[in-house]
């Protein structure tokens, strides 16, 4: 029974180095891999990624020890701007060597190639940010008219601006007795639109 395995983009001949402790070698190599992407990150298609990587002989296996790097399409959860991102990754896995075949991406394969494609895949994808920012202070979107706050002031922004509605309700507040409507404790009213929220 031959099984379908897709041909790896990034495999290195590890003939000398099976069954060799203390054989290494060094490589470098550049190919693109599909479908690298999350809802907000993503190595657009067609961009290469590089492995720069020594791979040693050990007992166990071999072992791989690899800078990997790629250019990420970001998209800002704030502002919606797409931006690149250069993004390198330090990786170190033991491939088990011919006889462990648990893991199909991370076996030698016939005619002793190592593909470093699904541990390539998996460094970057846990390495792409979970919420993006174009740039730490990125002022985002107007929650009231959709502006983009970083290239036009819309007039409805600012920590200090006061909503119209709220002014409203606080000149009402003022015509009420003392403690009149406050919460237990007197917690002050939330303005959620104007509250500054810190990075998680
Ligand atoms: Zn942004
Ligand atoms: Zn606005």
């Amino acid at each position: 029974m031959s099984k379908h395995v897709t041909a790896p983009a990034l495999a290195v001949d590890v003939r000398e180095l099976l069954h060799q402790p203390g054989a290494h070698k060094h490589v470098v190599l550049r190919a693109a891999l599909p479908d690298l992407a999350t809802p907000v990150a993503s190595v657009p298609a067609g961009s290469p990624v590089t492995v720069d990587a020594e791979l040693e002989s050990v007992v166990e296996g071999l072992l791989v020890t690899a800078k990997v790097g790629a250019t990420v399409a970001l998209r800002c959860v704030r502002c919606l701007r797409d931006v690149e991102h250069e993004l390198e990754v330090d990786v170190r896995e033991l491939f088990g060597g011919s006889g462990h075949e648990e893991d199909e991406g991370y076996a030698v394969l016939p005619g002793d190639r190592l593909p470093l494609d699904t541990m390539t895949r998996d460094a970057l994808v846990l390495a792409f940010p979970p919420f993006p920012l174009c740039r730490p202070d990125c002022a985002g979107l107007c929650p009231r008219c959709g502006a983009d706050r970083n290239a036009t002031d819309c007039g409805h922004g600012g920590p200090d601006a006061t909503d119209p509605r709220w002014a409203a309700l606080a000149g009402l507040r003022t015509e009420l007795p003392e403690g009149f409507g406050e919460p237990q404790g007197g917690a002050p009213m939330n303005k959620e639109e104007d509250v500054a929220r810190p990075e998680a």
